[in-house]
């Protein structure tokens, strides 16, 4: 068992725009570009170039059509980027038996120590979000850190020390920033957007935050609202968030 320290003022994260992603998957391209060669690669692969290629992602990009919520109304499709959410409580921090896993006292930050992973993928069956990726070749968990090792380097421009995924996006639907500050402009972004988190239900208080898609002019798909329960009804809510809470319970 390995504790959480208090909760940071800090909390550093990410804040996705469903509305205006593209599925281009260039985040995802970044982020192994920059992590497989960085302090947290190599991201092996496996058969890379065969018919049923493996390997290690830190943010995996999905694409879904969503059910029009009225009939005659075209559907919408929507593309889902997914990596570790940087959870308040996470349950694959303490359920890790040697201490590798851990939440960063200081910015929030959950990350994995390789050296003290013995690989017995407890913290994978503990993240409801899928976001822990096991290396079968080096035989250790492996995850997204938030480029942790970009967004302090002194050696890049200030305006480079965000995260590659940030960086790459050509949409801007990804921003990076401290949502424990409420005059922060992710913070405002997701207050002024109806940001929501994944899955509150489950009591991990993820620091991300998606933005929900804007309703079409054709009026296709409509904007979900933000869930504040602790409990949600997923047979009721909208579209949006029953084919988020279906894709995550796999
Ligand atoms: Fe842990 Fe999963 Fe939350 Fe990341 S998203 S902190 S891996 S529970
Ligand atoms: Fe979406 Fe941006 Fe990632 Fe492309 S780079 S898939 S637009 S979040």
């Amino acid at each position: 068992m390995t504790m959480l320290p208090p909760p940071s003022p800090k909390k550093l994260g990410l804040v996705i725009d469903l509305d205006i992603c593209v599925g281009c998957h260039a985040c995802a391209v970044a982020c192994k570009e920059w992590n497989d060669g960085g302090e947290f690669g190599p991201l092996p692969d496996e058969n890379p170039y065969g018919a049923e290629p493996l390997g290690v992602w830190f943010n995996r990009v999905h694409s879904y059509e969503v059910e029009p919520t009225e009939k005659d109304k075209p559907a919408m499709t929507v593309h889902f980027p997914r990596s570790c959410l940087h959870c308040e409580t996470p349950d694959c921090v303490t359920v890790c038996p040697t201490g590798a896993s851990y939440k960063r006292a200081e910015d929030g930050i959950v990350l994995v120590d390789e050296d003290k992973c013995i690989g017995c993928k407890l913290c994978s069956w503990a993240c409801p979000y899928g976001a822990r990726e096991y290396s079968e070749v080096r035989g250790v968990m492996q995850k997204c850190t938030l480029c942790v090792d970009r967004i302090y380097n002194e050696s890049f421009e200030e305006i480079d020390r965000q995260p590659a995924c940030v960086m790459a996006c050509p949409t801007r639907a990804r921003h990076f920033g401290d949502l424990g500050d409420a005059d922060s402009a992710v913070s405002k972004l997701v207050a002024e957007r109806g940001g929501y988190d994944l899955m509150p239900e489950m009591g991990y208080k993820p620091v991300n935050k998606y933005l929900p898609p804007r309703p079409r002019r054709d009026g296709c798909g409509s904007a979900p609202k933000p869930v504040q329960d602790e409990k949600v009804d997923f047979s009721t809510a909208s579209p949006l968030l029953r084919w988020i809470d279906k894709v995550l319970s796999r």
